[in-house]
């Protein structure tokens, strides 16, 4: 059975349910060696991801290169995948200025080894000075970045979910193709969801990403960087310890629950290795033939129903 296909809002495009999002392998979860790299980049196409998400940022180009290095290696036909990455944010901070993501984008095609990419982002977009910069600059930037073909499509990303509806009521219809939330539509936190009927009726494609909380809900945790307080690191502990004990991993449930509302388009997975690639695969099939496993899913619930929806500040408004 394939993996199922859904529609980006009005792009046109349809995305695996499931994504692979190349961040790790810029060793931000730590080192990925360029063979398991590959790898994993060759399971998930063989196993229907057709979509791939990177950035700059991720470990300072480190992700763009590696990923770049693994297609070509793999010789994946272009029309076959979508391959999406982000301007704006860099290792060294944030630069939304018309200059630097025009310059960014043939940086990144360069790395990438492409002539284009589906979807160019502006990366974490709360970080701008102002997200009016967004609207009157980097927005009409990146259109002409798409009328010169260097992009198909244009989203926007970031934590805060007000972010969002700022910068679409002030685009003109069909600037923003796309938006990309993380943290935000999972078992411990759902707030994306008041925020797609309004998405809908916009045509705007949804891309939910991080449905492990950013290794917060897997067996071996969060990476040290992880900005969650004590308190949700520590029930997301205790709800990863109850499905261990009961024989279940956390990770697949979390997955699973994340990919069953079908207004997301897709669910973007962090991957480092080709194991992984098969155990999401394999819980999105299980989704589909089987269904969840609904008793799991409400004894998580209760262990983090004192942080549900519990998120962090991030960007110049909220630090
Ligand atoms: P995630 O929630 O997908 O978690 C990734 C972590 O889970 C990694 O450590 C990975 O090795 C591990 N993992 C993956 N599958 C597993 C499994 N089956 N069992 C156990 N552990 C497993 O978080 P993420 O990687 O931050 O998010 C996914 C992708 O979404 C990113 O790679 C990136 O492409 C994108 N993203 C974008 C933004 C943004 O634009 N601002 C923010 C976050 C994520």
């Amino acid at each position: 059975m394939a993996m199922e296909r859904r529609e980006l809002g009005n792009t046109g495009l349809r995305l695996s349910c499931v994504g692979f999002g190349a961040s790790p392998l810029g060793n931000v979860f730590g080192r990925v060696y360029p063979v398991a790299a590959v790898a994993a980049v060759r399971r998930a196409l063989d196993l229907g991801i057709n979509f791939f998400d990177t950035s700059p940022y991720y470990g300072g180009t480190v992700s763009e290169a590696v990923l770049g290095e693994c297609l070509s290696e793999i010789g994946a036909p272009r029309e076959e995948i979508v391959v999406s990455t982000k301007c704006g944010r860099y290792a060294d901070g944030f630069d939304f200025s018309a200059e630097r993501v025009s310059r960014s984008v043939d940086e990144s095609l360069a790395r990438l080894k492409l002539d284009y990419v589906d979807i160019l982002h502006c990366h974490d977009i709360e970080f701008a000075p102002s997200l009016d910069q967004i609207v009157n600059e980097t927005i009409p930037a990146l259109q002409k970045i798409k009328e010169k073909g260097k992009a198909r499509f244009i989203g926007i990303t970031g934590l805060p979910l007000q972010i969002f509806t700022y910068v679409l009521d002030r685009v003109p219809p069909g600037s923003v193709d796309v938006i990309l939330s993380y943290c935000h539509y999972g078992i411990n936190d759902l707030t994306l969801a008041d925020l797609l009927p309004y998405l809908k009726s916009k045509g705007i494609g949804v891309i939910s990403a991080s449905p492990l909380a950013m290794g917060l809900l897997t067996e071996n945790g969060p990476p040290e960087w992880h900005p969650a307080s004590e308190e949700l690191k520590s029930a997301c502990r205790a709800a990863a310890a109850h499905c261990k004990k009961k024989g279940k991993n956390i990770s697949k449930v979390a997955l699973q629950y994340s990919l069953m509302n079908k207004e997301i388009s897709t669910v973007l997975v962090g991957m480092n290795s080709p194991e992984q690639v098969e155990e999401n695969v394999a819980a999105a099939l299980e989704l589909s033939n089987v269904g969840i496993d609904e008793g799991l899913v409400r004894e998580i619930e209760e262990i983090l129903e004192p942080v549900k929806n519990q998120t962090w500040p991030s960007g110049i408004q909220e630090s």
